[in-house]
């Protein structure tokens, strides 16, 4: 049995009933889901089309391994993301190269375990870059140190925090 932690997010469609769908089919697929964290709601950035992202932490307990996990999360993502054409004509029509997602589910880490591999990395690589993954994963393990960087949660998340107010002072 392992502790794996997963991030799911959408911006699209009935977005508080695929965030329920999505931990239901988790719970199904991956394993018990022992905590959640509350859905957090971001302001989108890297493209114009403006709906607010949700996202929420799942801590599961899992017998499967990452790259199982992954194969899941990934049949999840497809049940609930159908809309494949609709998704490639907003592309089509903004010319942006970010579409909106209905389903993006994360593997952010599993146990104290480093992957790196083609198809998956983990830690997740850019958890330390996202207070919508720090924010949600701070509220279920923030003295849970990181594997590759040696520091908690709580510590990447004020580093986070420090280098953001940098930048705007910059500005
Ligand atoms: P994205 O389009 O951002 O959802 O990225 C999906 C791709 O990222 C998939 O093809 C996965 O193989 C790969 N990937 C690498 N590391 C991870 C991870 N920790 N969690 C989820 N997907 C991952």
């Amino acid at each position: 049995m392992a502790k794996v932690y997963l991030m799911t997010g959408t911006n699209r469609g009935e977005v508080e009933k695929l965030m329920q769908e999505a931990a239901r089919m988790i719970g199904e697929q991956v394993g018990e889901i022992l905590r959640m964290s509350k859905v957090w709601y971001t302001e989108p950035w890297g493209f114009k089309q403006g709906n607010i992202f949700l996202n929420q932490a799942l801590e599961v307990r899992t017998e499967l391994t990452p790259e199982q996990v992954l194969d899941e999360v990934q049949k999840i993502e497809l049940e609930l993301g159908r809309n494949r054409t609709e998704e490639a004509e907003i592309k089509r029509e903004n010319g942006e190269h970010y579409a909106s997602r209905t389903m993006d589910i994360d593997i952010i880490l599993y146990e104290d375990m480093v992957v790196e591999s083609d198809r998956l990395k983990i830690p997740h690589p850019l958890m330390q870059e996202r207070e919508f993954v720090l924010g949600p994963m701070c509220e279920l393990v923030a003295d849970m140190v990181h594997p590759v960087y040696g520091v908690t949660l709580a510590g990447l998340r004020e580093k986070l925090a420090d280098k953001t107010e940098e930048a705007a002072g910059e500005r």
